[in-house]
């Protein structure tokens, strides 16, 4: 189920806008509104579950379809040759802002390690 104060839910309903790339009834991408690299895009699924410590059971399926549509993004952008990152920052230590579980695809520049 969605939540009305999630900005991620929203975007996904379309009721926020944001650039999106990609779209299908499990995971949606799209451009951080803050790239952090040239490219910087997330990717959500659209059930909100809000960090990846909340997964169970069969929704772990979900990781990998999302890395299946990443590793497909990160083509269509021209990282695939030069490399790119997928970083999941899971709870406040990890650095986690928004609490509706996300991927980052970062790529466009040499990105360091390790990270701040
Ligand atoms: P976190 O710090 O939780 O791993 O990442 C949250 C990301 O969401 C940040 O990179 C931030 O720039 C991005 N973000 C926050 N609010 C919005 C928004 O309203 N639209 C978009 N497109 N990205 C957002
Ligand atoms: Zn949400």
């Amino acid at each position: 189920m969605a939540q009305d104060d999630c900005i991620f839910c929203r975007i996904i309903q379309g009721e926020m806008e944001a650039e999106i790339l990609y779209q299908d009834e499990k995971v949606v991408a799209f451009k951080d509104v803050n790239p952090q690299a040239p490219v910087h895009i997330l990717l959500v699924p659209v059930k909100h579950i809000p960090s990846l410590k909340d997964f169970t059971g069969s929704e772990f399926e979900l990781v990998a379809d999302i890395h299946e549509v990443a590793v497909k993004l990160a083509e269509e952008q021209g990282l695939a040759s030069e490399g790119f990152r997928i970083v999941n920052n899971c709870g406040s230590k990890g650095g986690q802002t928004v609490n509706h579980v996300h991927f980052h695809l970062l790529g466009g520049r040499q990105l360091k390690w390790p990270p701040g």
